[in-house]
């Protein structure tokens, strides 16, 4: 489908930010967005390239009352060479689609979502930021359009893709974070929808983030929600251990987000000479692991930060310390060998880097 274009005269485009090295996350967001529309009688159509701006809906619209919503978040760098480099994009497609058929709605063809994104990227290019640490952060959007109140699945839908130069996730930067543990709420439930990225999800997560806040603490790390004592995920992170040197992450067990970030380090572990292994870990054989030495790093895995080390843990108002609150040597080596990959430092012997030149 050839996608309708609206491009602004040069003089009416926005101001680029001054200074890569001081852009926070998801503040700023570019001078185009993405559309695409679905309804029963045509099926996802009319793929438009327009300037960013509001939308506007009925406030009936489905989305606004039952969630019913999904989104990806995803990067675009700049390569040494002035390329522009995404990482993995078609896992990233394949997820959304997931997302989207648990979700009751409609599924996109993987490579037309990636056309879709490679067509914004190109004309959205002077916004990637080059410096290291910096990228174009991705936002798909899948939302429920359709104007009625019944608890049903909507079958008018808007596929939307927004663009925002972004910095480090966390303020810290590529410092350690402190983490509180949610003993009463819960992030995902087996048989919920924790396994895909549905905004309800984070909604829902919002309470024990609050609480995180008042103590002190940038992030919450989930437990299971029918024991409460499995390490599931650390806030929209996987989560990673060193235990006895073996870097630990919980299996997917229905009730984890399946990370292309988890994924990507547990692919280039063994070639960095990292064992590894997954299976789950209690909270109190965490305390216990930390208290006597054998667990030595902690750190979440994620798009938005790639490695965020951890370094306290708030347990039932006890604190711990990992690696005396500073980033540790394997969250450090592999926060470098995955950014050196996907700023195109590095070969890319794994074949996961997609460049449009
Ligand atoms: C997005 C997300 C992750 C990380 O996934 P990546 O593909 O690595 O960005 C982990 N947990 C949750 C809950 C998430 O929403």
């Amino acid at each position: 489908m050839e996608i309708i274009k609206t491009i602004l005269p040069p003089e009416n485009l926005k101001p680029l930010f001054k200074d890569a090295s001081q852009l926070l996350f998801g503040q700023q967001f570019t001078d185009y967005m993405f559309t695409l529309t679905y309804n029963q009688e045509k099926g996802w159509h009319r793929p438009e390239i327009k300037p960013y701006g509001s939308l506007v809906m009925d406030p009936a619209a489905l989305v606004f009352h039952y969630s019913q919503e999904v989104f990806e978040g995803q990067k675009a760098y700049k390569s040494p060479e002035g390329d522009i480099l995404m990482f993995r994009p078609l896992e990233n497609a394949k997820r959304l689609n997931r997302s989207l058929e648990r979700m009751c709605m409609p599924t996109i063809p993987e490579v037309d979502i990636l056309h879709y994104e490679c067509e914004l990227l190109k004309i959205e290019k002077r916004w990637i930021p080059d410096q290291k640490g910096t990228a174009l952060y991705m936002r798909p959007t899948v939302i429920a359009t359709e104007a009625i109140l019944g608890v049903r699945p909507s079958s008018e839908f808007l596929f939307f893709i927004i663009l925002s130069p972004s910095g480090p996730y966390f303020p810290e930067g590529f410092n350690p974070v402190g983490l509180w543990v949610s003993r009463e709420i819960s992030r995902a439930a087996e048989g919920g929808t924790g396994e895909v990225k549905a905004g309800g999800n984070y909604g829902g997560s919002l309470a024990a983030i609050k609480t995180a806040m008042e103590k002190g603490y940038s992030q919450v790390l989930w437990l299971d929600a029918k024991e409460h004592r499995y390490v599931e995920e650390v806030g929209a992170m996987n989560i990673f251990f060193v235990i006895e040197d073996k870097l630990v992450t919980p299996p997917l067990t229905g009730t984890i987000l399946p990370g292309i970030t988890r994924k990507s380090i547990l692919d280039i572990s063994p070639d960095l000479g990292i064992t590894t292994e997954e299976k789950m870990i209690t909270i109190e054989e965490l305390c216990q692991g930390i208290s006597d030495g054998r667990v030595t790093e902690m750190f979440g895995a994620g798009t938005a930060a790639v490695v965020s080390p951890i370094g306290k843990l708030n347990v039932d108002d006890r604190e711990y310390t990992l690696n005396d609150n500073q980033t540790g040597p394997w969250s450090n080596k592999i926060y470098q060998e995955l950014t050196a990959i996907q700023y195109g430092e590095k070969p890319d012997t794994y074949n996961w880097v997609y460049r449009i030149t």
